[in-house]
């Protein structure tokens, strides 16, 4: 028995399928987890002291990679000063005035510990703003576990939908719509229907969720103009995105105008933040101006702040996001050039989907029309070669600072072997 085998022996008698998130318990792709004590660079270190190079990055925060000196130094000096204050401090303060600054549709903003909150409370927002009560998702977008996000269409009605989990409030089931990504006809046929009962539409800007399926520019947009047309609220979920793709987004990098914007992952530096904002007139709506509640005890930690705010300043003046794309070029160019492998790609954001088409995949539909190679053992080859990808085939990989040509090329030439069986 390895280590790692005893150690999940243990983890399953004492939490829900030995982990604190699904995805960890590697049901994607077989065997038992490797347990990692800590990361340097590019690399994690597995408990019995194996460096691995790691294409994982925590799912996307660690965009400097593990063990930043600047941000560990931030980290540390604002637990020297006392790590929980439960008051205003200036930390927040900091960071707030940082991104507020440079993202002109983020008049104000605010921090809440993870992506899934910052979710729930945007669509909250929404619905306080327009009274509607509706949300307008897509298939194959994910935006955290809160119950009105955890519902996927069932026939190709937008009408008819399913829950994604047990548990979920059955009321909920109705105030969600979904509709397919990259379809204009459904989303204008469910605007021509819904549109005056939709409080916000949601979409990850870069779905990089159920693998990656980069949207075509004018769908966004026409989503954007149906909002506008309808009253109803944009709210661009850039958890993975923001601050990844480039430091305003895919909104900056598209010229997509949200109204509300989620953030989470890489704005936290790897510490738990996650963070709403937008338009004054609809974050002043926000308690305690406005009548819609939310708070949060442990909201703004300043150690999470300071890691926040260290991670980004480093990422501000974008010369890191120029160096991220060209090792992505390189990545993409040479994972493509390998038999039986497509790459989907944007800056950083790569999802290597072990089919040979080239076709652009950009919906769930296009992906159930591709059949790929199984991914278990293929990811368990590059585990054994030193190489980790996050334990799924629809999980993305991450780039960060920390990654070089040598990295890339070892993932492609390992790649190329784990393939060949
Ligand atoms: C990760 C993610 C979330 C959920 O964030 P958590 O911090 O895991 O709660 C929401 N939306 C998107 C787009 C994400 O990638």
């Amino acid at each position: 028995m390895s280590t790692s085998d005893s150690l999940f022996a243990r983890s399953k008698l004492v939490s829900p399928g030995g982990v604190h998130s699904p995805v960890r318990a590697f049901k994607g792709v077989g065997g038992t987890p490797r347990f990692m004590t800590g990361g340097a660079g590019a690399h994690i270190r597995d408990v019995d002291g194996r460096e691995i190079l790691d294409f994982c990055m925590a799912f996307g925060p660690l965009i400097l990679g593990h063990g930043n000196k600047t941000v560990r130094d931030a980290a540390v000096g604002a637990i020297d000063k006392g790590w929980s204050l439960g008051t205003c401090e200036p930390y927040s303060l900091a960071l707030a005035e940082f991104i507020t600054s440079r993202i002109p549709w983020v008049e104000s903003i605010r921090f809440v510990n993870s992506g899934t909150e910052a979710v729930m409370s945007a669509l909250r927002v929404a619905r306080g703003a327009t009274g509607r009560d509706r949300i307008l998702k897509f298939d194959g977008c994910y935006h955290g576990h809160t119950d009105a996000m955890l519902i996927r269409s069932g026939s190709g009605l937008a009408e008819a939908t399913e829950p994604d989990s047990a548990g979920l409030n059955k009321a909920t089931l109705g105030g969600t719509l979904v509709a397919p990504l990259n379809d204009e006809a459904a989303l204008e046929q469910v605007f021509a229907r819904h549109g005056a009962e939709i409080a916000c539409a949601i979409i990850e800007p870069l779905p990089a969720n159920y693998g990656l399926l980069p949207q075509r520019l004018e769908y966004l947009q026409l989503l954007e103009r149906l909002c506008r047309k309808h009253g109803a609220l944009l709210l661009l979920d850039e958890v993975i995105s923001g601050f990844r793709v480039g430091f305003q987004g895919c909104a900056g990098l598209f010229g997509i105008e949200p109204d509300l914007v989620t953030y989470g992952k890489v704005i936290g530096g790897g510490f738990p933040v996650g963070a709403y904002g937008g338009k004054r007139q609809y974050m002043e709506l926000v308690a305690p101006v406005g009548p819609v509640y939310q708070a949060g005890t442990l909201s703004a930690n300043p150690v999470a702040m300071c890691a926040g705010l260290a991670t980004l300043e480093q990422l501000a003046d974008g010369r890191l996001y120029a160096q991220l794309e060209a090792l992505g070029a390189q990545l993409e160019q040479q994972l493509n050039a390998i038999p039986g492998v497509t790459v989907q790609r944007l800056g950083s954001v790569f999802w290597p989907y072990l089919a040979a088409d080239a076709a652009p995949l950009r919906s769930l539909a296009d992906l159930k029309s591709k059949p790929a190679t199984p991914f278990g053992p293929v990811f368990h080859r590059l585990l054994e070669a030193g190489i980790y990808l996050a334990p799924s085939a629809f999980e993305v990989g991450f780039l960060s600072a920390a990654h070089n040509s040598t990295h890339v090329a070892q993932l492609a030439t390992q790649l190329r072997v784990a393939l060949q069986g």
